[in-house]
C-alpha cells in the first residue's frame, strides 16, 4: 500500500507511480477514505525495484508492506483513522449507532413500515432497516418484492433516516445503487460470496454507500471474516462495519450461537466499526436487551436490531424476534450508559 505524504496525489504524480507499477505488470487502485487517500499495488507486489522506485519518489511518505490477508483492514494500516460516515453520523463515534427496522417489508401492508419507521424515529434509532429481498432457508416462503424498496424510499424520505437493506445479487445491487441505498447489507449466507464482495466493492467505490458485511454462520476464524471485508476496501469501497449475528447454533433455545464476544478482537485488529446483530443471534424477542447490553460491553460500535409496532403483524423473522419501539427506547438508553465503560482496543 502506498501512502503519500499529502491528502492525496495529484494526478501528475498518480501517473508517476501507475507508470513505474506498469513497468512492473501492476496497476494502482486509489482508495478514498474519509481523511486520506491510500494507493493499493494490484498484481505481484513483491517485486522488490518497483518498492523501491515507488518508495524514491519525493510524494511518497511511505510504501507499507504489511504481510497480512487484510492489509487495508489492518489497525496498523493507514486507513486506521478512517471512520465510516452514515448520513451525517459517524459511526461509533460520540453514540452507539442503532439501526431498527422489521426484518421484511410486507409490500401488502406499507403503513405497517412506514409507522414502525416513524415510532423508530421518535425513540432515536439512527438508521432503518428492512428486508426489500430475502434469502430464505425454504425455496417456496416469501422471497422479497421490489415493491418494498420503493416502501423504504419513501420511509427514508418521510424520516430523514439512512437505509439498510440486505441485496444478495448482481441485479439487486445495482438498484440498490441507483437508488443510493445508505446501507448495502451483505448475509450470512453470502458472507463468504467472494465474487459478490469484489463487485460490491467495485461498484459502491466513491459512492456513499456503506456495507454491512454480516459474519457467516460458517465464517470460523476472526481472520477469515476480516479477509472477506477486505475483498470490498481492496476493490476501492472503506466503508465497511463488521456485523457479527450469531453462529452455528450450539446452545438449545437461542436461534444460533451468540457471538458478540468476537468484538473484542475484532476491534483490535482491525479499525473498522462492529455493529452487532442481537436479534439473528438470539432469536427471540425476549433475549434482544440482554444481548445488545452484552455487545456493547464487548466493545461494539452499534446495533442491528430487528423492529417493529406490531410483530404479530410482521413477516419473516418478525413474529417472533422483532421487538416493539418502545423497547427499542429501552435499549439505546441501556446502551448508553454503559458506552463510556465498553472495550476500547
Ligand atoms: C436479516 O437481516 O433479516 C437476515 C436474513 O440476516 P442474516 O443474513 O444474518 O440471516
Ligand atoms: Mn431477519
Amino acid at each position: 500500500m502506498i501512502i503519500p505524504k499529502k491528502d492525496k496525489l495529484s494526478a501528475d504524480e498518480l501517473k508517476q507511480v501507475e507508470k513505474i507499477a506498469s513497468d512492473s505488470e501492476c496497476t494502482i487502485l486509489e482508495i478514498q477514505g474519509q481523511n486520506r487517500c491510500v494507493y493499493a499495488i494490484l498484481g505481484d507486489e513483491t517485486q522488490e525495484v518497483m518498492f523501491k522506485r515507488i518508495a524514491g519518489l519525493s510524494f511518497i511518505r511511505k510504501v507499507d508492506r504489511i504481510e497480512s490477508s487484510y492489509k487495508l483492514m489492518d489497525r496498523r494500516s493507514a486507513l486506521a483513522d478512517h471512520l465510516v460516515k452514515i448520513g451525517n453520523v459517524e459511526v461509533g463515534k460520540d453514540v452507539p449507532f442503532i439501526i431498527g427496522g422489521p426484518c421484511t417489508i410486507d409490500p401488502a401492508n406499507p403503513n405497517l413500515f412506514i409507522e414502525t419507521a416513524h415510532a423508530l424515529k421518535e425513540v432515536g434509532v439512527q438508521g432503518l432497516r428492512g428486508g426489500v429481498w430475502k434469502p430464505r432457508t425454504n425455496p417456496y416462503s416469501y422471497q422479497g418484492d421490489n415493491k418494498s424498496l420503493d416502501i423504504i424510499l419513501q420511509a427514508r424520505e418521510e424520516t430523514g433516516l439512512p437505509i439498510d437493506i440486505e441485496v444478495m445479487d448482481l441485479e439487486q445491487l445495482k438498484l440498490a445503487l441507483e437508488a443510493k441505498v445508505d446501507i448495502l447489507q451483505v448475509g450470512t449466507r453470502n458472507a463468504l460470496n467472494y465474487s459478490l464482495l469484489k463487485e460490491i466493492g467495485r461498484l459502491s467505490a466513491g459512492t456513499e454507500s456503506a456495507v454491512l458485511l454480516k459474519r457467516g454462520r460458517h465464517v470460523a476464524s476472526p481472520n477469515e471474516f476480516i479477509a472477506a471485508a477486505e475483498y470490498i476496501v481492496a476493490e476501492g469501497n472503506p466503508n465497511v462495519m463488521l456485523c457479527p449475528r450469531g453462529t452455528t447454533p450450539a446452545l438449545d433455545g437461542y436461534r444460533n450461537q451468540p457471538d458478540e464476544s468476537i468484538s473484542p478482537l475484532l476491534k483490535s485488529k482491525t479499525w473498522a466499526p462492529v455493529v452487532v446483530d442481537p436479534s439473528h443471534s438470539v432469536g427471540h424477542a425476549e433475549y434482544v436487551m440482554a444481548c445488545s447490553l452484552a455487545s456493547i460491553a464487548y466493545g461494539a460500535d452499534g446495533l442491528c436490531i430487528e423492529s417493529h409496532i406490531d410483530p404479530s403483524k410482521g413477516i419473516g423473522d418478525d413474529p417472533k424476534q422483532a421487538v416493539r419501539p418502545e423497547k427499542m427506547k429501552e435499549i439505546i438508553e441501556g446502551c448508553g450508559a454503559i458506552w463510556k465503560q465498553r472495550y476500547r482496543p
